[in-house]
């Protein structure tokens, strides 16, 4: 009987192992039921528009498991994305709070948090937070490209082109446009003619043509009756951007404005049509004509220039040329009501537009308030613009 029982032993174990394995096994799939069941009801509480509810739920269940963490970051950001930034300022604290993350999980909430802070507006933390970021390796490029936006946001120029200095030499590269213009935004902002002088110079070491430096320093060198150096800004700017040279005209009209300057100023303007300056550039050549009696030169100009690319700009130049030496009568009197109308047309239309994000404006913005690109508003072409 004895040898029976000592026999049975091994089952009993055996049995007893079994038994506990699936209880284990049974609560781990009862507590999985009850996350994907509150995860479900969280979901529902999403769809149904009820975040704040969600919200409360998910947090909840981070006391769970471990491997929600994952998730609360994609929902974090989701929210975020949705313009709901409260609420995932409100997670990524709850997630860093957990004394059980690990310094990695910890890096990539704060980097979260950071940029909940900066869609929110508070860029004192946003900035605390990516300073300490920019220190860990695994971070440090996004975390500066935190700062950077931060920077610009803040109008903080010469911080942002700190840390641009501080990157590798191929990001740097890669910014330089980006640099230009933070350089020329600092220029607007100082006072000194020396040092605006200089740091128009950095901006075009960044970026050789940059079109807004040279612009910038055509009129500071008119302003100071520098005309030698005010013409060589203008001609690179021909070179260089000649979609920008069209905000140039003024400033080269007034730097070529001796006698013995006429030739080379409607070189530099035919120059410029030629590279595809636009109506403008021709208008102005046009003008020009007609100033020195050369009437039939500039109608045969426009009326070319139109034939090649048709604009509503030119058509209404064209106009007025024609009223000039029209008889006075009916004919006359259509005509004018007909220029009226297109000058009305052409006023109510906007002049410039982001090549980023079609962003229409009135007036030249170095900096696209929609899309926040930099030097990407151009003027319009075609039959409205150019
Ligand atoms: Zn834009």
């Amino acid at each position: 009987m004895l040898e029976i029982l000592f026999l049975l032993l091994p089952i009993a174990a055996g049995y007893g192992w079994y038994m506990g394995r699936r209880s284990i096994r049974h609560k781990q799939n009862s507590k999985r039921k009850q996350l994907s069941r509150d995860y479900f009801t969280g979901l529902n509480f999403l769809l149904s528009n009820e975040s704040d509810k969600a919200v409360d739920l998910f947090i909840s269940m981070l006391d769970v498991d471990d491997d929600t963490i994952d998730t609360h970051l994609s929902l974090g950001s989701l929210f975020r994305k949705r313009g709901e930034v409260d609420r995932s300022i409100r997670i990524h604290q709850n997630l860093i709070a957990r004394p059980s993350l690990t310094n990695e999980q910890r890096d990539i909430a704060m980097m979260e948090l950071g940029k909940d802070y900066l869609a929110a507006g508070f860029y004192d933390r946003a900035e605390e937070i990516f300073l300490n970021l920019v220190r860990q390796e695994d971070h440090s490029q996004e975390a500066e490209d935190q700062l950077i936006a931060i920077y610009q946001v803040t109008k903080d120029w010469q911080k942002a082109i700190d840390i641009i200095q501080t990157l590798k030499r191929k990001r740097q590269q890669s910014l330089k446009h980006l640099c230009a213009h933070l350089y020329c935004e600092l220029a607007d902002e100082q006072q000194d003619l020396e040092l605006k002088l200089k740091t128009l110079s950095l901006a075009l070491k960044q970026d050789n043509n940059c079109g807004r430096a040279l612009l910038h320093l055509a009129k500071l060198y008119l302003n100071q009756q520098d005309v030698a150096h005010g013409k060589e800004m203008i001609v690179r700017l021909k070179d260089a951007d000649i979609e920008l040279f069209p905000e140039a005209l003024a400033i080269a009209n007034e730097l070529y404005q001796s006698p013995d300057e006429r030739s080379a100023y409607r070189e530099l303007l035919r120059e410029a049509l030629e590279q595809g300056a636009g109506a403008s550039v021709a208008i102005t050549l046009a003008q020009h004509m007609i100033e020195h009696g050369e009437l039939q030169d500039a109608e045969k100009l426009i009326l070319d220039g139109l034939y090649r690319h048709p604009t509503m700009k030119s058509f209404q130049h064209l106009m007025k040329m024609q009223l000039q030496h029209a008889e006075d009568g009916q004919a006359k009197q259509s005509l004018n009501m007909l220029s009226e109308l297109v000058e009305q047309q052409i006023k109510y239309r906007p002049s410039y537009r982001c090549t980023e994000c079609g962003f229409p404006s009135h007036t030249l913005y170095w900096h696209c308030p929609s899309c926040k690109s930099w030097g990407s508003i151009k003027r319009i072409r075609g039959l409205d613009g150019e």
